[in-house]
């Protein structure tokens, strides 16, 4: 099975109203192991970028090891682009074969973002690829964007607005979660999930999911949210693995032991998040839409 579009993951979720685990890799180990879970579940599965990651990889470099670890990947998966303010930086991942970009233009007046989105949109379309849009900026700061500052959340007849003139393919609407670990339980307002899919049925994407509850995550995925990011969760996985081996065998000095318990770490939490959203076992709904 081979990179697909998006949509060819997100359609037939949003449809069947499971959840993609989107999950934001950092380098090739949590790459190779949050397609391992994917494969052993026989799940869909999305792959992430931050902006930050693909500076420090390199988008070519990226891209090259991508093709290379997903050139016999047995279910379907798809290739995106987190949080991007930077027009530039779009361009650069859609050239290179990004499936799926997120234009963050959340910090721009609503006009300005819809007129950025627009052309976002029609330069991924020249690529196949979808665009995931945004209109407020999620709390808390990932990988370098956003701010701890709660910002505007609009009337959802805006971003139904949003939706409309831009021809995005996915949103992300504010509902009350945050990026980072919570410090305070999260006021959550997951029927704007509803409201805007009512008016508006495109995919709906979670962002800031670390620390809900599997009842927060289903009932969210219920209403729409097809697309569940998963960011902190792996870097919380990648950091504390490394910590357990290190602290557990204070002298040994055997990296590929090390690793193996990393990428084992990372692969549990991915496999945990794939359970709980519904998308295990759903990789051949996938083919059969795309066949
Ligand atoms: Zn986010």
């Amino acid at each position: 099975m081979p990179v697909v579009p998006m949509r060819e993951i997100l359609d037939p979720a949003f449809a069947d109203r499971y959840g993609v685990a989107a999950i934001n890799v950092v380098d090739d180990l949590t790459l190779e192991a949050v397609l391992a879970a994917a494969a052993d579940l026989d799940a869909p599965l999305i792959v992430q970028t931050s902006l930050k990651t693909v500076k420090s990889m390199g988008a070519r470099q990226f891209m090259a090891i991508w093709r290379a670890r997903t050139d016999e990947v047995p279910v379907p998966v798809t290739l995106h682009l987190d949080h991007c303010p930077d027009r530039e930086w779009i361009s650069i991942c859609l050239r290179e074969g990004w499936n799926s970009v997120l234009f963050d233009g959340s910090e721009l007046d609503v006009a300005e973002n819809t007129r950025q989105t627009i052309e976002v949109v029609a330069e991924a379309a020249s690529y196949g690829a979808q665009v995931e849009g945004e209109i407020e900026s999620v709390v808390g700061v990932e990988d370098g964007i956003g701010s701890e500052e709660g910002g505007e959340v609009h009337p959802v007849e805006v971003s139904g607005e949003f939706i409309a003139a831009t021809g995005i393919y996915s949103f992300a609407p504010a509902i009350g979660t945050a990026h980072g670990l919570y410090k305070a339980e999260p006021k959550l307002t997951p029927e704007r999930v509803t409201e805007i899919v009512e008016r508006h049925p495109i995919p709906q994407v979670l962002h800031g999911g670390t620390g809900l509850t599997e009842a927060q995550f289903t009932d969210l995925i219920a209403r729409g949210c097809a697309k569940v990011n998963i960011s902190t969760a792996l870097k919380i996985a990648f950091v504390d693995s490394h910590r357990e081996y290190l602290d557990a065998n204070p002298g040994k000095h055997d990296p590929p032991k090390l690793l193996a318990h990393v990428r084992e770490a990372v692969k549990t939490m991915a496999e945990s998040h794939i359970r709980i959203f519904g998308s295990a076992g759903r990789a051949s709904a996938t083919r059969s839409t795309t066949a």
